[in-house]
Protein backbone atom coordinates (compact mmCIF):
# COMPACT_ATOMS: atom_id res chain seq x y z
CA UNK A 1 0.00 0.00 0.00
CA UNK A 2 1.45 2.91 -1.29
CA UNK A 3 1.00 6.72 -0.27
CA UNK A 4 0.22 9.50 -3.45
CA UNK A 5 0.88 12.89 -2.89
CA UNK A 6 -0.55 15.57 -5.59
CA UNK A 7 -0.92 19.35 -5.86
CA UNK A 8 -4.49 18.31 -7.36
CA UNK A 9 -5.77 15.42 -6.98
CA UNK A 10 -9.07 14.30 -9.14
CA UNK A 11 -11.77 12.27 -8.41
CA UNK A 12 -13.49 10.57 -11.93
CA UNK A 13 -12.20 10.80 -15.34
CA UNK A 14 -14.82 11.98 -17.66
CA UNK A 15 -14.50 15.04 -20.01
CA UNK A 16 -14.75 17.14 -16.18
CA UNK A 17 -12.08 15.04 -14.53
CA UNK A 18 -9.84 14.94 -17.69
CA UNK A 19 -9.97 18.60 -18.68
CA UNK A 20 -9.07 19.47 -15.28
CA UNK A 21 -5.98 17.30 -15.38
CA UNK A 22 -5.08 18.54 -18.67
CA UNK A 23 -4.90 22.35 -17.06
CA UNK A 24 -3.16 21.38 -13.60
CA UNK A 25 -0.63 19.50 -15.49
CA UNK A 26 0.18 22.36 -17.45
CA UNK A 27 0.03 24.47 -14.46
CA UNK A 28 2.88 22.56 -13.10
CA UNK A 29 0.30 20.58 -10.37
CA UNK A 30 1.48 17.11 -11.22
CA UNK A 31 -2.27 16.07 -10.77
CA UNK A 32 -3.40 12.27 -9.99
CA UNK A 33 -6.67 10.85 -11.23
CA UNK A 34 -8.04 8.60 -9.95
CA UNK A 35 -10.06 6.76 -12.39
CA UNK A 36 -13.01 5.28 -10.72
CA UNK A 37 -15.05 2.18 -11.75
CA UNK A 38 -15.81 3.26 -14.93
CA UNK A 39 -12.68 5.33 -16.66
CA UNK A 40 -14.08 7.78 -19.12
CA UNK A 41 -17.08 8.13 -17.65
CA UNK A 42 -20.75 7.97 -19.12
CA UNK A 43 -19.38 8.56 -23.13
CA UNK A 44 -17.92 5.64 -22.84
CA UNK A 45 -21.46 4.10 -23.06
CA UNK A 46 -22.61 5.87 -25.94
CA UNK A 47 -21.33 5.14 -29.40
CA UNK A 48 -21.59 8.53 -31.74
CA UNK A 49 -20.85 11.63 -30.60
CA UNK A 50 -21.49 14.80 -32.92
CA UNK A 51 -21.67 17.80 -30.62
CA UNK A 52 -18.49 18.30 -28.69
CA UNK A 53 -16.47 20.85 -30.81
CA UNK A 54 -13.22 20.27 -33.19
CA UNK A 55 -14.77 16.96 -35.02
CA UNK A 56 -16.33 17.73 -38.12
CA UNK A 57 -17.17 14.17 -38.48
CA UNK A 58 -18.81 11.93 -35.81
CA UNK A 59 -16.72 10.55 -33.11
CA UNK A 60 -17.14 7.78 -31.21
CA UNK A 61 -17.58 8.51 -27.20
CA UNK A 62 -15.05 5.55 -25.57
CA UNK A 63 -12.89 7.27 -28.03
CA UNK A 64 -12.93 10.72 -27.47
CA UNK A 65 -12.70 9.51 -23.60
CA UNK A 66 -9.36 7.69 -24.52
CA UNK A 67 -7.85 10.64 -26.90
CA UNK A 68 -9.00 13.34 -23.39
CA UNK A 69 -7.29 10.33 -21.25
CA UNK A 70 -4.36 10.31 -23.26
CA UNK A 71 -3.78 14.31 -23.55
CA UNK A 72 -3.66 14.44 -20.14
CA UNK A 73 -1.38 11.81 -19.64
CA UNK A 74 1.09 13.58 -22.11
CA UNK A 75 1.22 16.97 -20.34
CA UNK A 76 2.06 15.05 -17.38
CA UNK A 77 -1.17 13.94 -15.15
CA UNK A 78 -0.36 10.35 -13.15
CA UNK A 79 -3.81 8.36 -13.81
CA UNK A 80 -4.80 5.87 -11.05
CA UNK A 81 -6.44 2.88 -11.69
CA UNK A 82 -8.23 2.85 -8.25
CA UNK A 83 -11.40 3.49 -6.87
CA UNK A 84 -11.71 6.04 -3.86
CA UNK A 85 -13.91 4.26 -1.10
CA UNK A 86 -13.27 6.98 1.69
CA UNK A 87 -12.42 10.76 1.81
CA UNK A 88 -11.46 12.85 4.77
CA UNK A 89 -12.77 16.00 4.20
CA UNK A 90 -12.31 16.90 7.84
CA UNK A 91 -8.66 17.98 8.40
CA UNK A 92 -7.87 19.20 4.99
CA UNK A 93 -6.07 20.84 3.22
CA UNK A 94 -4.71 18.69 2.76
CA UNK A 95 -7.16 16.42 1.97
CA UNK A 96 -7.11 12.65 2.22
CA UNK A 97 -8.78 9.44 0.23
CA UNK A 98 -8.23 5.97 0.06
CA UNK A 99 -8.75 4.18 -2.38
CA UNK A 100 -10.48 0.69 -3.21
CA UNK A 101 -6.57 -0.67 -3.58
CA UNK A 102 -5.64 0.20 -0.08
CA UNK A 103 -3.54 3.52 -1.77
CA UNK A 104 -3.40 6.62 0.20
CA UNK A 105 -3.86 9.72 -1.77
CA UNK A 106 -3.06 12.99 -0.45
CA UNK A 107 -4.45 16.23 -2.49
CA UNK A 108 -3.71 20.08 -1.43
CA UNK A 109 -6.22 20.72 -3.20
CA UNK A 110 -9.87 17.98 -4.43
CA UNK A 111 -11.39 18.18 -7.82
CA UNK A 112 -14.73 16.16 -7.34
CA UNK A 113 -15.51 14.92 -11.09
CA UNK A 114 -17.78 11.97 -10.27
CA UNK A 115 -20.63 12.28 -12.26
CA UNK A 116 -23.71 11.12 -12.52
CA UNK A 117 -25.09 8.54 -13.86
CA UNK A 118 -29.02 8.08 -15.92
CA UNK A 119 -31.42 5.74 -14.04
CA UNK A 120 -32.85 3.37 -15.94
CA UNK A 121 -35.93 1.11 -15.91
CA UNK A 122 -34.56 -2.21 -15.48
CA UNK A 123 -36.72 -4.06 -17.54
CA UNK A 124 -36.24 -6.36 -20.31
CA UNK A 125 -34.62 -5.49 -23.49
CA UNK A 126 -33.52 -1.76 -22.16
CA UNK A 127 -29.77 -2.66 -21.44
CA UNK A 128 -29.93 -5.02 -24.88
CA UNK A 129 -31.09 -2.32 -26.92
CA UNK A 130 -29.14 0.31 -25.43
CA UNK A 131 -26.96 2.17 -29.03
CA UNK A 132 -30.42 0.16 -30.75
CA UNK A 133 -32.89 2.47 -30.38
CA UNK A 134 -32.85 3.20 -26.63
CA UNK A 135 -31.04 6.02 -25.10
CA UNK A 136 -31.06 8.35 -21.58
CA UNK A 137 -30.04 11.29 -23.42
CA UNK A 138 -31.90 13.30 -26.49
CA UNK A 139 -29.69 15.88 -26.86
CA UNK A 140 -26.52 13.34 -27.77
CA UNK A 141 -29.09 10.85 -29.83
CA UNK A 142 -32.20 12.77 -30.61
CA UNK A 143 -30.62 13.61 -34.14
CA UNK A 144 -30.49 9.76 -35.06
CA UNK A 145 -34.01 9.82 -35.44
CA UNK A 146 -35.06 12.78 -37.54
CA UNK A 147 -38.68 12.53 -39.14
CA UNK A 148 -38.56 8.82 -37.06
CA UNK A 149 -41.46 7.88 -34.44
CA UNK A 150 -40.23 8.25 -30.91
CA UNK A 151 -40.76 7.92 -27.59
CA UNK A 152 -39.86 9.46 -23.67
CA UNK A 153 -40.60 7.63 -20.31
CA UNK A 154 -40.79 10.05 -17.51
CA UNK A 155 -42.83 12.72 -15.86
CA UNK A 156 -40.13 15.07 -14.71
CA UNK A 157 -38.06 18.38 -15.85
CA UNK A 158 -36.08 15.98 -18.17
CA UNK A 159 -38.10 13.90 -19.70
CA UNK A 160 -40.59 16.91 -20.88
CA UNK A 161 -37.51 19.06 -21.67
CA UNK A 162 -36.45 15.87 -23.62
CA UNK A 163 -39.98 15.68 -25.62
CA UNK A 164 -39.52 19.06 -26.26
CA UNK A 165 -35.90 18.57 -27.35
CA UNK A 166 -37.13 15.89 -29.85
CA UNK A 167 -39.40 17.64 -31.76
CA UNK A 168 -36.84 19.45 -33.71
CA UNK A 169 -35.93 16.11 -35.15
CA UNK A 170 -39.46 14.52 -34.78
CA UNK A 171 -42.84 14.98 -35.57
CA UNK A 172 -44.13 11.88 -33.87
CA UNK A 173 -42.98 12.10 -29.95
CA UNK A 174 -44.97 10.25 -27.64
CA UNK A 175 -44.54 11.08 -23.57
CA UNK A 176 -45.28 7.86 -21.43
CA UNK A 177 -45.83 8.65 -17.64
CA UNK A 178 -46.98 6.19 -14.88
CA UNK A 179 -49.15 8.85 -13.00
CA UNK A 180 -51.70 11.08 -14.41
CA UNK A 181 -50.05 14.21 -13.71
CA UNK A 182 -46.43 14.98 -14.48
CA UNK A 183 -44.05 16.39 -11.80
CA UNK A 184 -42.52 18.57 -14.28
CA UNK A 185 -42.76 22.56 -13.67
CA UNK A 186 -46.51 24.55 -14.69
CA UNK A 187 -44.43 25.96 -17.82
CA UNK A 188 -42.87 23.32 -19.52
CA UNK A 189 -46.43 21.05 -19.01
CA UNK A 190 -48.13 23.68 -20.91
CA UNK A 191 -45.51 23.76 -23.48
CA UNK A 192 -45.25 19.70 -23.79
CA UNK A 193 -49.65 19.78 -23.69
CA UNK A 194 -49.78 22.44 -26.29
CA UNK A 195 -47.38 21.18 -28.57
CA UNK A 196 -48.59 19.58 -31.70
CA UNK A 197 -46.13 16.95 -32.39
CA UNK A 198 -46.15 15.86 -28.87
CA UNK A 199 -49.29 13.29 -27.59
CA UNK A 200 -49.09 11.20 -24.32
CA UNK A 201 -49.87 8.39 -22.47
CA UNK A 202 -51.15 8.31 -19.08
CA UNK A 203 -51.05 5.70 -16.22
CA UNK A 204 -48.71 3.56 -18.14
CA UNK A 205 -45.52 1.91 -17.36
CA UNK A 206 -43.09 0.21 -19.75
CA UNK A 207 -42.92 -3.92 -18.87
CA UNK A 208 -39.95 -4.48 -21.58
CA UNK A 209 -38.35 -2.87 -25.04
CA UNK A 210 -38.84 -5.31 -27.84
CA UNK A 211 -36.55 -5.51 -31.31
CA UNK A 212 -37.47 -6.35 -34.28
CA UNK A 213 -36.16 -8.42 -37.39
CA UNK A 214 -33.08 -5.81 -37.87
CA UNK A 215 -32.11 -6.45 -34.19
CA UNK A 216 -32.86 -2.69 -33.52
CA UNK A 217 -35.69 -1.33 -31.34
CA UNK A 218 -39.32 -2.20 -32.88
CA UNK A 219 -41.74 -1.23 -29.86
CA UNK A 220 -42.29 -1.34 -26.04
CA UNK A 221 -44.81 -3.35 -24.39
CA UNK A 222 -47.04 -0.98 -22.20
CA UNK A 223 -49.09 -2.15 -18.93
CA UNK A 224 -52.16 0.39 -17.53
CA UNK A 225 -51.64 1.34 -13.81
CA UNK A 226 -54.74 1.63 -13.30
CA UNK A 227 -56.20 -1.31 -15.30
CA UNK A 228 -53.41 -3.80 -15.51
CA UNK A 229 -53.75 -3.80 -19.39
CA UNK A 230 -51.39 -4.27 -22.13
CA UNK A 231 -51.06 -2.46 -24.98
CA UNK A 232 -47.72 -2.08 -27.64
CA UNK A 233 -46.78 1.08 -28.60
CA UNK A 234 -44.41 1.40 -31.96
CA UNK A 235 -41.48 3.30 -32.11
CA UNK A 236 -38.01 3.57 -33.40
CA UNK A 237 -36.36 5.45 -30.19
CA UNK A 238 -36.91 5.59 -26.60
CA UNK A 239 -35.24 8.13 -24.22
CA UNK A 240 -35.78 6.74 -20.86
CA UNK A 241 -35.84 10.12 -18.76
CA UNK A 242 -36.99 9.02 -15.31
CA UNK A 243 -33.79 11.08 -13.39
CA UNK A 244 -30.04 10.64 -13.14
CA UNK A 245 -28.08 9.71 -9.84
CA UNK A 246 -24.99 11.99 -9.10
CA UNK A 247 -22.21 9.85 -7.92
CA UNK A 248 -22.28 11.63 -3.87
CA UNK A 249 -22.56 8.88 -1.94
CA UNK A 250 -18.50 9.46 -0.65
CA UNK A 251 -19.30 12.71 0.11
CA UNK A 252 -22.40 12.60 2.25
CA UNK A 253 -22.72 14.67 5.35
CA UNK A 254 -18.97 15.90 4.23
CA UNK A 255 -20.54 18.07 1.51
CA UNK A 256 -23.70 19.97 0.96
CA UNK A 257 -25.97 18.46 -1.52
CA UNK A 258 -29.28 19.01 -3.13
CA UNK A 259 -32.18 17.21 -2.52
CA UNK A 260 -31.17 15.16 -5.46
CA UNK A 261 -27.42 14.47 -4.15
CA UNK A 262 -26.01 17.18 -6.39
CA UNK A 263 -23.11 18.62 -4.84
CA UNK A 264 -23.64 22.54 -3.96
CA UNK A 265 -21.76 25.08 -5.39
CA UNK A 266 -20.62 28.85 -5.20
CA UNK A 267 -22.68 29.56 -8.21
CA UNK A 268 -21.07 30.21 -11.24
CA UNK A 269 -17.94 28.70 -10.03
CA UNK A 270 -16.76 24.67 -8.93
CA UNK A 271 -15.94 26.10 -5.19
CA UNK A 272 -17.36 23.99 -2.42
CA UNK A 273 -17.95 25.45 0.76
CA UNK A 274 -14.32 23.62 1.40
CA UNK A 275 -11.19 25.84 1.07
CA UNK A 276 -9.50 24.14 -2.07
CA UNK A 277 -12.25 21.67 -2.64
CA UNK A 278 -14.12 21.83 -6.42
CA UNK A 279 -16.72 20.56 -7.98
CA UNK A 280 -17.18 19.91 -11.93
CA UNK A 281 -19.24 18.30 -14.36
CA UNK A 282 -22.55 16.05 -13.83
CA UNK A 283 -21.66 15.92 -9.86
CA UNK A 284 -22.98 18.99 -9.41
CA UNK A 285 -24.71 20.12 -12.74
CA UNK A 286 -28.42 18.90 -13.28
CA UNK A 287 -29.44 21.51 -15.96
CA UNK A 288 -26.94 21.21 -18.46
CA UNK A 289 -24.88 17.81 -18.43
CA UNK A 290 -23.39 17.98 -21.32
CA UNK A 291 -19.26 16.47 -22.08
CA UNK A 292 -18.55 20.10 -23.24
CA UNK A 293 -20.16 21.81 -20.21
CA UNK A 294 -18.62 18.80 -17.92
CA UNK A 295 -14.89 19.46 -19.47
CA UNK A 296 -15.39 23.41 -19.06
CA UNK A 297 -16.03 22.79 -15.69
CA UNK A 298 -12.65 20.83 -15.39
CA UNK A 299 -10.95 23.46 -16.81
CA UNK A 300 -12.29 26.34 -14.17
CA UNK A 301 -12.16 23.68 -11.45
CA UNK A 302 -8.15 23.56 -11.98
CA UNK A 303 -7.66 27.50 -12.50
CA UNK A 304 -9.66 27.74 -9.31
CA UNK A 305 -7.42 25.42 -7.58
CA UNK A 306 -4.36 26.93 -9.16
CA UNK A 307 -4.77 30.32 -7.66
CA UNK A 308 -6.01 28.77 -4.77
CA UNK A 309 -2.30 27.32 -3.82
CA UNK A 310 -0.81 30.53 -5.34
CA UNK A 311 -2.82 32.13 -2.61
CA UNK A 312 -2.24 29.47 -0.04
CA UNK A 313 1.42 29.66 -1.02
CA UNK A 314 1.49 33.52 -0.63
CA UNK A 315 -0.31 33.59 2.63
CA UNK A 316 2.88 30.98 4.07
CA UNK A 317 5.43 32.86 2.38
CA UNK A 318 4.70 36.46 3.75
CA UNK A 319 5.39 36.46 7.54
CA UNK A 320 9.12 34.85 6.26
CA UNK A 321 9.61 37.60 3.92
CA UNK A 322 8.69 40.43 6.41
CA UNK A 323 10.62 38.49 9.06
CA UNK A 324 13.73 38.88 6.52
CA UNK A 325 13.49 42.66 6.18
P1 LIG B 1 -37.31 13.77 -11.42
O1 LIG B 1 -36.92 12.92 -10.27
O2 LIG B 1 -37.81 15.14 -11.19
O3 LIG B 1 -38.45 13.03 -12.25
C1 LIG B 1 -38.34 11.68 -12.57
C2 LIG B 1 -39.62 11.27 -13.30
O4 LIG B 1 -39.46 9.93 -13.69
C3 LIG B 1 -40.86 11.37 -12.43
O5 LIG B 1 -41.95 11.84 -13.18
C4 LIG B 1 -41.10 9.93 -12.00
O6 LIG B 1 -42.44 9.60 -11.86
C5 LIG B 1 -40.55 9.16 -13.17
N1 LIG B 1 -40.02 7.87 -12.74
C6 LIG B 1 -39.09 7.62 -11.78
N2 LIG B 1 -38.84 6.31 -11.69
C7 LIG B 1 -39.66 5.71 -12.61
C8 LIG B 1 -39.88 4.37 -12.99
N3 LIG B 1 -39.20 3.36 -12.42
N4 LIG B 1 -40.77 4.12 -13.95
C9 LIG B 1 -41.46 5.13 -14.55
N5 LIG B 1 -41.30 6.43 -14.24
C10 LIG B 1 -40.40 6.71 -13.28
O7 LIG B 1 -36.04 13.72 -12.41
P2 LIG B 1 -35.60 14.76 -13.53
O8 LIG B 1 -34.40 14.18 -14.19
O9 LIG B 1 -36.73 15.10 -14.38
O10 LIG B 1 -35.15 16.03 -12.73
C11 LIG B 1 -34.12 15.92 -11.72
C12 LIG B 1 -33.90 17.29 -11.10
O11 LIG B 1 -33.32 18.15 -12.05
C13 LIG B 1 -35.22 17.94 -10.66
O12 LIG B 1 -34.98 18.71 -9.52
C14 LIG B 1 -35.54 18.82 -11.83
O13 LIG B 1 -36.37 19.91 -11.49
C15 LIG B 1 -34.16 19.26 -12.25
N6 LIG B 1 -34.13 19.65 -13.67
C16 LIG B 1 -34.24 20.97 -13.97
C17 LIG B 1 -34.24 21.38 -15.26
C18 LIG B 1 -34.41 22.83 -15.52
O14 LIG B 1 -34.47 23.58 -14.56
N7 LIG B 1 -34.47 23.23 -16.75
C19 LIG B 1 -34.10 20.43 -16.38
C20 LIG B 1 -34.01 19.07 -15.95
C21 LIG B 1 -34.01 18.71 -14.64
P3 LIG B 1 -43.34 10.18 -10.65
O15 LIG B 1 -43.63 11.60 -11.03
O16 LIG B 1 -44.54 9.30 -10.67
O17 LIG B 1 -42.50 10.05 -9.42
Amino acid sequence: MATHRTKMLIIGSGPAGYSAAIYAARAMLEPIVVQGLQPGGQLTITTDVENYPGFRDVVQGPWLMEEMKAQAEHVGTRMMWDTIVSVDLENGPPYKAIGDSGDEYIGDTLVICTGAQAKWLGVPGEQELGGKGVSACATCDGFFYRGKKVAVIGGGNTAVEEALYLTNHSDNVTLIHRRDELRAEKILQDRLLKHPKISTLWNKTVKRFEAGEDGALHHLVLEDTVTGESSTLEVDGAFVAIGHAPATELFKGKLAMDDSGYLDVEPGTPKTALPGVFAAGDVTDHVYRQAVTAAGMGCMAALDGERFLATMEQATAEPETEAAE
